[in-house]
């Protein structure tokens, strides 16, 4: 009973905030300091008022649940993790020429079919394997797009091996610091930047594909060597939060 208030109570801010996260995010999100119990039970009790809960501001690209989800939690958060930097590598080259929500929706079916973005899996496999993934409806059924992925695997794992780490390689570019720019404007930001002309140039010259500048621009910006939040955006900063903590 004491539960269904509570719940009750948070559908009713996500009617009053318009919010099209889901309850528990929205819940999330105006009440940072709490966590959702403690929130249900002091909106349960009248201790926080519902009126007075601010509307986080946000990137303007966040528009669709899952972009917000994606925005709020994982973009421009410094990345150190080598399967997880994989996976945003592939995604984003698995992007060009389409937009990041289709892919994004599609990211569960990459993490399936792609062996959950093991370079070394990757890295072995056959012409069955491709003939399987160009099959798979749940992925871009691009033969170059996929082709890609295998010989970026290998290069990935050339890279780890001369590196120590993918990681390693990457963060050099920033000197292991994330830039955090100041743009006030989502149009304000560029798609490519001297310093991931310089990604791009040397990840090509050491053969992996679908890697122009944008792209590397793009993945610089995922996984937080750049933060492009816009400063009116409640995760503007983050990156520095993150490192100081
Ligand atoms: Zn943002």
């Amino acid at each position: 009973m004491q539960k269904a208030t509570s719940d009750s109570s948070i559908d009713r801010i996500v009617q009053r905030v318009r919010f099209i996260a889901s309850p528990q995010e929205a819940t999330r999100l105006c009440c940072p300091e709490f966590s959702i119990p403690e929130a249900s039970r002091m909106l349960a009790e009248g201790q926080l008022a519902r009126t007075t809960l601010p509307v986080p501001k946000r990137c303007a690209w966040a528009r669709d649940p899952l972009m917000v989800e994606y925005h709020d939690r994982e973009w421009g958060v410094p990345l150190h993790d080598d399967k997880r930097l994989f996976e945003l590598l592939t995604l984003e080259g698995a992007q060009a020429g389409l937009s990041w929500s289709t892919i994004l929706g599609r990211r569960e079916n990459y993490r399936r079919a792609f062996d959950g973005f093991d370079p070394e899996k990757i890295a072995k496999y056959t012409e069955g394997d491709v003939r399987r993934l160009m099959g798979d409806e749940g992925i871009v059924r691009n033969r170059l797009k996929i082709l890609s992925v295998i010989n970026n695997a290998k290069r990935f794992l050339e890279v780890k091996k001369e590196f120590g780490s993918f990681d390693e390689y990457v963060w050099r570019f920033v000197d292991y610091t994330p830039i955090v720019n100041r743009f006030r404007e989502l149009r304000s930001i560029p798609s490519s930047t001297p310093v991931s002309d310089r990604m791009s140039r040397d990840m090509k010259k050491r053969g992996f594909s679908f890697i122009g500048s944008t792209i590397c621009y793009a993945f610089m910006q995922a996984a937080g060597l750049v933060d492009d939040h816009t400063v009116d955006c409640f995760r503007y900063g983050m990156s520095r939060r993150k490192k100081s903590s």
